[in-house]
């Protein structure tokens, strides 16, 4: 990317320093950057010290035969454990670990002795059902308890899951059990969403009629809606049989640091999903540590909420690994934001009192669109530390956030990370940080990131480029399931011995880490690199629009030329003289050069199954060509409306 396109680029002077009360009692200060940095290793190894392990680890990580690293591969320990039954050995048995918010408004806790029954239950049935270590077990389900539990029992016994975000088709589900060859299946009759019960089974019976997925044994069923559903008699068996039948009695066996934990498939932003490959004792640490000292966590106090769906990397690491190795408190809700009302996440924060809160771009651009007022009609004064994560932040939100939902007074830490990652890499320290809206900052301590050119040279501040991660960490991929030369082409190729995640990102005066977007992504305009996010934020800047998608189109003159999506807030109506304001405030806020050509309003953006906009989607359509693979995209019907739109389309000079 060019110097002089990114250095004209939106500037955000706002420095907002951390609350001094937060930061005189924060679990983590400035200081443990240095010590870090001084001997990364030893400093996991103090972090791994977090975990109770059956056999502590004498070698820390071991990069002997790069990209595949081992951490502490000599200690042993059982996952689930450390994320219950050590807390109740602790006398912590009566804390609450999950209040549970049924989208119909039913609830259930369950504190960790409880947690501990249910999982060793769980275990026990799976065992009965044939799992042994290292088999796969496919997790289908919606946001009750059973996921977490399920989750849990399978790390118990060593069997890595592969959850499938349950508002996937039986298509992808196939190919999903299929991948991983998966013999086991957990699922629901349904979930509760939008006030309907919305059902699961029928997609599992579906897929396994497909090639590939017939291999699977026994299908575990939960009920949850009690709506009607199939049966295959030897095949299917009911949760509230098997499972509540078994005794709660389970001894944890210890496993060695890198035995897999899981496989989880990336959100298919960018094309096809990938089978990302965990394991146990680095994971855990990275994942556990960064969880306390991202959120501050305090156990004994602090109810934490993230609102992402178990089915992603945000779910496994930040609602079941993380939070419960921490002995945490937390809230987990099973529907959507707007059911039955727009203000139901801010009623379930007063309900319980939230303190730390973690959600996506996106969910706080639906919010922005449907009005302050909504969130301001509850009591969200119990709000300590606000997160984001999925997709760069735009200022714009970020302030947003911070206003209306953090009261001015929460730090908000914009975490960068990946499904690959495992675990946080950039971010704020809630207790440290100087924070700036739009920017993830600072590698954690013990993470080492930086931004390289075409070369692989590291640009100055004040520049742009490619993302890099220069060392290894204890929470990375070990591979992609199956496939170790995919894994070495899409992360260790294109920069000798650095880790490329695959997104833009500059460095500015202070040597902070702005994220642009997938390098996919970048604009190439007259000759000049723009990037995406900072004309969708420039976008999202003015007061009519809640929403913004930009994409490059091939363009006679200029190669590519700069077509913006956007949705307008609440009551903004669109208009020719609105197009042409929206053009003008890009040319102000980015320089002319990043000025779009067309302009069109939608009603939706098409956004992958976990929230994120599929700008590629976006660029087939703006440049005639049949759509790519759309199998992780939420509603195809955006698609047509938005192609229906194009042909008409105005404002172009
Ligand atoms: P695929 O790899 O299949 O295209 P995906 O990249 O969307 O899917 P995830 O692993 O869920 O799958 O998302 C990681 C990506 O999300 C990052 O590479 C980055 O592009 C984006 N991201 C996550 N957090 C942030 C953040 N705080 N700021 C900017 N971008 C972020
Ligand atoms: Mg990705």
């Amino acid at each position: 990317m060019s110097d002089e396109t990114l250095s004209n680029l939106l500037r955000e002077e706002r420095r907002f320093p951390p609350p001094p009360e937060l930061a005189a009692a924060a679990n983590v200060t400035s200081e443990v950057y240095q010590r870090a940095a001084a001997d990364r290793p030893a400093f996991w190894a103090q972090q791994a010290r977090r975990l109770s392990w059956a056999t502590e680890p004498k070698q820390t990580v071991d990069w002997s035969n790069p990209p595949f690293a081992k951490w502490f591969a000599d200690g042993e320990l059982n996952v689930a454990y450390n994320c219950v039954d050590r807390h109740v050995e602790a006398g912590l048995g009566d804390r609450v670990a999950l209040h549970f918010e049924g989208e119909p408004g039913d609830t259930r806790d369950l504190t960790y002795a409880q947690l501990k029954d249910e999982v060793c239950k769980a275990a026990n049935a799976l065992t009965g059902l044939g799992v042994e270590k290292g088999d796969r077990v496919a997790i289908y389900l919606p946001m009750i308890p059973e996921a977490v539990i399920s989750m849990l029992a399978c790390a118990r016994i060593g069997a890595p899951h592969s959850v499938v975000f349950g508002g996937f088709s039986a298509e992808a589900l196939a190919t999903r059990i299929d991948d991983a060859d998966a013999r086991v299946v957990i699922t629901a009759d349904g979930g509760w969403r939008r006030g309907k019960p919305s059902a699961l089974k029928p997609a599992v019976d579906e897929a396994l009629t497909r090639p590939g997925a017939g291999r699977v044994r026994s299908v575990l069923v939960v009920r949850r809606t009690g709506q009607d559903v199939a049966w295959h008699e030897g095949r299917d068996v009911w949760w509230h049989e098997v499972v509540e039948a078994q005794s709660a009695e389970h001894e944890p066996q210890a496993f060695g640091a890198e035995h897999p934990l899981f496989i989880l498939y990336t959100s298919g932003t960018t094309g096809k999903p990938k089978g990302i490959l965990h394991t146990c004792g680095g994971y855990l640490t990275q994942v556990s540590y960064t969880h306390h000292a991202v959120f501050d966590l305090k156990p004994e106090t602090d109810v934490y909420w993230c609102s992402a769906d178990i089915g992603w990397v945000t779910g496994h690491s930040y609602i079941v690994y993380g939070p419960l190795s921490n002995g945490a408190t937390q809230v987990i809700y099973e529907g959507t934001p707007d059911t039955p009302h727009q203000g139901r996440w801010w009623e379930i924060i007063g309900k319980h009192r939230v303190s730390l809160f973690y959600t996506a771009p996106t969910a706080i651009r639906t919010c922005m669109k449907w009005g302050e007022e909504i969130p301001a009609r509850f009591d969200l004064s119990s709000l300590r530390v606000l997160g984001s994560v999925g997709e760069p932040i735009n200022p714009e939100a970020w302030m947003w956030y911070r206003k209306n939902i953090g009261g001015d007074r929460c730090p908000i830490v914009d975490t960068w990370w990946q499904t690959e990652t495992g675990g946080m890499m950039i971010s704020p320290l809630p207790g440290v940080t100087a924070t700036k809206p739009g920017s993830a900052q600072t590698p954690l301590p013990g993470i080492a990131a930086t931004v390289v050119d075409d070369e692989g040279r590291e640009v100055p501040n004040g520049s742009g480029g490619y993302l890099v991660l220069t060392e290894p960490w204890p929470g990375m991929l070990r591979t992609i399931w199956g496939d170790d030369q995919r894994y070495l082409d899409t992360y260790w190729s294109r920069f000798q011995g650095r880790y490329f995640a695959g997104d833009g990102a500059k460095k500015d005066d202070d040597g902070d880490i702005w994220l642009l977007g997938r390098v996919d992504d970048v604009m190439l305009v007259s000759g000049h690199n723009i990037s995406t996010t900072e004309v969708e934020s420039a976008l999202v800047s003015h007061p009519k629009v809640a929403e913004a998608a930009v994409v490059g189109a091939t363009d006679p003159t200029t190669g590519q030329a700069i077509v913006a999506f956007v949705i307008l807030r609440g009551s903004a109506q669109d208009s020719d003289e609105l197009t042409a304001e929206l053009r003008d405030h890009v040319a102000k806020a980015l320089g002319p050069i990043a000025k779009p050509k067309r302009i069109l309003t939608v009603a939706e953006l098409p956004k992958t199954r976990s929230g994120k906009i599929m700008r590629r989607l976006l660029r087939d359509v703006a440049e005639n060509r049949e759509l790519g693979d759309v199998t992780t995209l939420t509603d195809s019907t955006v698609m047509d409306l938005i192609q229906t739109k194009l042909p008409t389309a105005s404002s172009e000079d």
